[in-house]
């Protein structure tokens, strides 16, 4: 039984896949054509109505629905096998909106006395344009919505063919129809242009909001002042090569630096200079270590260095040249004052089943024995 409802559910999923295809962009613009072809039935249906009961000739009728169907027919098709992707406007919005204006009009002049069906199934077709067409095309068709309708009047007024039941409609009618449809057609311009007002500025924001939720994340994870990741990034790249180490079994070090008598330096030049030093001392052992290490602000004059896959051997002379190159770049403060910069550093291998807490605790003790050793030096920990 659950087979069975399963199997019928297949079958009816399979039949609307192959309808309306599995894209969904194709999906959107044959369900949108799906709705404009129920629109016609209705209206199909209606002028049906307005023939049976004799209130107009049917033969027209016919003509009026097989043309309509044509219409439907082709949109359907040229969507449905992939020929509308060609076109600028893939949903063909604006081919369907024009054909359905041609229908309504010419419904108009053969609905007979039931002609005052044709104004509301206007403002249902030029729904669609609101949603679906620019300000610019809107105004277009408008004006001619205008002269499709004009022309409608003027045959229903003045010409009287043959193949057209005769009616005779009062011209304050016909005049009070034209105003209706100017009315549709206008306003349904207007709606459409603070529509696209509307979108413009919900573009914008989301445009504002998508740049917002990235600066966020960049000042969540960067030091405002180095532009090196912060604390919080360290800790979590700390975590994850962590985690990485120990599956490897990979090498993985960690280096504290610190910066020699900073205390000195703003004392003597002033925070904004030290700010300055700080800065300059990042750029510099950025430049000196690899893509893959990973350099943070750890707060305050100290940073960290991690890096991954490295022996401690390679990891120790890649800092010596850090530390050499630090105290040979002078740092130029803006008043013309050269300011030389040591750093001492501490380095710690991750140990077999070790915490990172505990690898941080012995980069740090290693850091403070390059310090009592008198500063300016490498310290490997043991
Ligand atoms: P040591 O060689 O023992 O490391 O001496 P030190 O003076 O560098 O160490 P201490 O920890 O006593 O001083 C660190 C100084 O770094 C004190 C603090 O004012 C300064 N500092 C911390 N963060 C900043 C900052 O963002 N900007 C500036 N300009 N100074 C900072
Ligand atoms: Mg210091
Ligand atoms: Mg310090």
């Amino acid at each position: 039984m659950n087979q069975e409802v399963t199997g019928r559910r297949g079958l009816a999923q399979r039949t609307l896949d192959a309808l309306i295809t599995t894209d969904p962009h194709q999906r959107i613009r044959l369900a949108m054509a799906g709705l404009s072809a129920l629109l016609m039935l209705g209206c199909i249906g209606a002028m049906h109505l307005v023939a049976a009961a004799g209130l107009t000739d049917p033969v027209p009728v016919y003509w009026w629905t097989l043309a309509c169907g044509a219409g439907i027919t082709t949109v359907f098709v040229l969507i449905r096998s992939g020929a509308s992707r060609r076109f600028a406007d893939p949903s063909l919005t604006l081919f369907q909106i024009v054909y359905a204006i041609a229908c309504n009009a010419a419904a108009y002049v053969i609905a007979g006395p039931a002609r005052g069906i044709a104004p509301p199934i206007l403002a249902v077709i030029m729904m669609f344009g609101v949603f679906g067409l620019t300000p610019r095309q809107m105004v277009g068709v408008a004006l001619y919505g205008l002269v499709a309708f004009g022309a409608a009047g003027a045959v229903v007024q003045w010409w009287h063919p043959a193949w057209l039941s005769p009616d005779s409609q009062p011209p304050a009618l016909s005049a009070a129809y034209l105003v209706m449809i100017a009315v549709v057609l206008a306003s349904s311009t207007f709606l459409t242009t603070r529509v696209h007002s509307a979108r413009a500025r919900l573009r914008s924001q989301k445009r504002e909001l998508a740049a917002a939720v990235e600066q966020i994340r960049e000042l969540a994870i960067r030091d405002e002042l180095t532009g090196l990741p912060n604390r919080r990034c360290m800790l979590e790249m700390m975590r994850l090569e962590h985690a990485r180490a120990q599956r490897s079994r990979q090498p993985l070090l960690l280096a504290q630096l610190d910066l020699d008598h900073f205390k000195v330096v703003n004392d003597t030049h002033g925070h904004a200079a030290g700010d300055v030093a700080l800065q300059s001392f990042a750029q510099t052992v950025h430049g000196c270590v690899r893509a893959s290490d990973l350099l943070a602000r750890w707060g305050g004059e100290e940073f960290l260095l991690l890096m991954a896959n490295t022996h401690p051997a390679d990891g120790t002379r890649l800092l010596e040249r850090v530390r050499a190159t630090v105290a040979a770049t002078p740092v130029a403060l803006p008043g013309g004052t050269q300011l030389s910069l040591t750093v001492s550093v501490g380095l710690a291998e991750l140990a077999p089943g070790e915490s990172t807490a505990a690898l941080l605790q012995r980069a740090d003790a290693a850091l403070y024995g390059a310090k009592r050793l008198g500063r300016n030096r490498v310290l490997l920990a043991h």
